[in-house]
């Protein structure tokens, strides 16, 4: 039992006014975290005992899977990166730093390098694969905009697994069973999310998905099938390729001709002003990227997939050219760019193949080309996907009609195959005695994410409406005055009683008035409540109130911890498997 007047649990009133989103305007005003720095967090007792427990449940379920919990450091050598080709791929979001000897080091943003470096070292025979290995752990990232609380911090808590097989079959195997524990994982959490396709860009294969918190606020853009189970990240979900247009109507159409379109540049604005549907714009984007500069084509409709342009390409980085850029490659300021002359890469969405007739930018200031035809007045490399998915496309799987919801991705699992054991020669010796890598796959878990985006689904006016499995207290006990001898010594039993029984209680007995106490226990989101108030108190009875219905039960103080044992008792199940 944790006495209130002893526990630091500052809840505070007012919301602040950096914190956009409502975990974390819920989190700082419960008490559970402190900004030290951006993204870079004090975790209060209550916040602590929340994310122990999202860790409690990960523990359970990575064990239950047959994986190993192992500890790495979170200080590491450079030379395992440089080994992997990471420390220069990776970015700023590595944050590197050198010791007294000028050693050069990093903060681990993730730890594929140094676990597939043990096990290199550690395993010598097919005989001891599979192997799955997981820690949970401090990790930094130097992310470039931290925000929403623990949603992107800098520094947070993650589970990270890697599982090692022999082969791909097995490597297939090792992934269904975390993917399974995930699901497992989030439904204990009491969170309502979905496994959804993700990109797996420069390693391939299909084998990703992310496990995202149904969620307005979330940052990523999810797709999904009301027919059929197919549910994939906006930037993976494949297009379905329309028909193609047909060739009579081509033959009608002149060569392009040119049209003034003085300052009309967006595509709603020039479609408008041609009179002609936007479906017919062929837009035309400028990317640069480490292997050069290409035009991407798509029809008006839609827009530019860059995560599709990205691997089309086979490269790290892609970005729309800038304004100069793009006045060198056309000879015009952006919104007037166009295929027919461009002297440049042109690739092709399918969209555009299905224009029959369509118009586009002359590649000259205030001008634009109408009249123009796809394969006549310019020859894209090649047609493909290269566009975002919108709700009026078909489901790539079964033709279902697909919506578009947003989600945040607190978990994520990811075939590797020997990206890492090849570049790290981590090998082990088959039946036969032969050489073979090992094949990988790496699985991780967001434990601050993930008790933020329980929050962004579970609060209401009054505050967080915790899932009992991950809330700081499964109940607490307010005595409404604390002056009241009976009442304070009544409610200090009830509160040892229901300890005994194993319930984790809070005893609010601070000698606040009995709004601020209701309050804070709503904030703070406490499953169960057992209220002492003294007109109830004189006839023998308290009051039980469950946090998310606000359901109250008048109940015989007799009575009172097997009624408040039975109540936990239901709401824990909700939360089994
Ligand atoms: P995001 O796209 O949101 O940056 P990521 O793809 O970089 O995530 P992973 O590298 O797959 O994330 O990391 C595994 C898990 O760690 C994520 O699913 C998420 O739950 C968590 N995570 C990643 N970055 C952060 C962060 N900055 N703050 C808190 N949790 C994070
Ligand atoms: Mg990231």
């Amino acid at each position: 039992m944790i006495r209130y007047s002893r526990y630091l649990m500052p809840t505070t009133k007012e919301t602040p006014s950096d914190a956009e989103v409502v975990s974390h305007r819920l989190m700082l005003r419960a008490g559970m975290i402190r900004k030290v720095a951006s993204g870079i967090y004090n975790y209060l007792p209550a916040g602590l005992r929340v994310l122990r427990k999202v860790e409690k449940i990960i523990r359970e379920e990575m064990d239950r899977a047959g994986a190993q919990e192992v500890l790495m450091p979170t200080v590491v050598p450079s030379e395992l990166w440089k080994e992997s080709g990471r420390w220069d791929a990776y970015g700023k979001e590595l944050l590197r730093f050198r010791d007294r000897a000028d050693r050069e080091f990093c903060l681990g943003p993730t730890h594929e390098e140094v676990i597939t470096d043990l096990v290199r070292r550690e395993v010598r025979s097919y005989r001891q694969l599979p192997l799955n290995l997981y820690q949970i752990q401090d990790k930094f990232r130097d992310e470039i905009r931290p925000r929403f609380g623990l949603m992107r911090g800098r520094e947070f808590f993650m589970k990270d697994a890697y599982s090692f097989d022999a082969d791909e079959e097995g490597a297939a195997e090792s992934y269904r069973k975390m993917y399974d524990a995930y699901c497992r994982i989030f439904s204990r959490m009491g969170l309502s999310f979905r496994a959804v396709e993700a990109d797996t860009g420069s390693i391939g294969g299909s084998s990703s998905h992310e496990f995202m918190v149904i969620a307005e606020s979330g940052e990523d853009a999810i797709v999904s099938c009301g027919s059929c189970s197919y549910a994939a990240n906006l930037e993976k979900a494949e297009c379905v390729p329309p028909a193609a247009g047909s060739p009579g109507t081509v033959a009608k159409v002149g060569s392009p001709r040119k049209v003034p379109t003085p300052g009309k540049r967006a595509i709603a604005e020039v479609a408008s002003f041609l009179g002609i549907d936007p479906g017919n714009l062929i837009k035309t984007l400028l990317f640069e990227s480490e292997k050069g500069d290409v035009a991407i084509l798509v029809s008006g409709r839609y827009e530019v997939n860059e995560v599709k342009v990205k691997n089309f390409l086979g490269v790290e980085w892609v970005r729309l050219a800038p304004e100069e850029r793009i006045r060198e490659l056309t000879g015009a300021p952006s919104g007037y760019a166009g295929p027919v002359g461009l002297k440049l890469r042109l690739l092709a969405d399918h969209s555009v193949r299905a224009i029959a007739s369509g118009a586009a930018g002359a590649n000259e200031k205030d001008a634009h080309l109408a009249d123009v035809v796809p394969g006549r007045d310019f020859s894209p490399e090649t047609y493909s996907d290269f566009r975002l998915v919108t709700e009026d496309d078909r489901c790539p799987r079964c033709g279902g009609a697909l919506r578009c919801s947003r989600g945040i991705e607190v978990g994520h699992v990811f075939r590797l195959g020997t990206k890492y054991s090849k570049s790290l020669s981590a090998t082990y010796l088959d039946a036969g005695g032969k050489e073979r890598l090992i094949v990988m796959g790496c699985y991780g878990i967001g434990v601050g994410r993930t008790a933020a985006a329980a929050i962004e689904q579970h609060n209401d006016a009054d505050g967080i409406v915790w899932p009992i499995s991950i809330a700081p207290f499964e109940a607490v006990v307010v005595p409404v005055n604390v002056k009241h001898e009976g009442i304070a010594q009544e409610s200090a039993l009830i509160a040892g009683e229901l300890s005994a029984r194993g319930i984790e209680v809070l005893l609010d007995d601070r000698d606040e008035r009995p709004g601020i106490k209701f309050k804070d226990a709503d904030l703070c989101g406490i499953p169960v409540r057992v209220t002492f108030g003294e007109k109830n108190f004189a006839a023998g009875f308290a009051e039980v109130r469950d946090r998310r219905t606000g359901e109250t039960e008048r109940v015989e103080i007799s009575r009172l911890a097997e009624r408040v044992h039975a109540a936990v008792e239901a709401k824990r199940k909700e939360c089994s498997q």
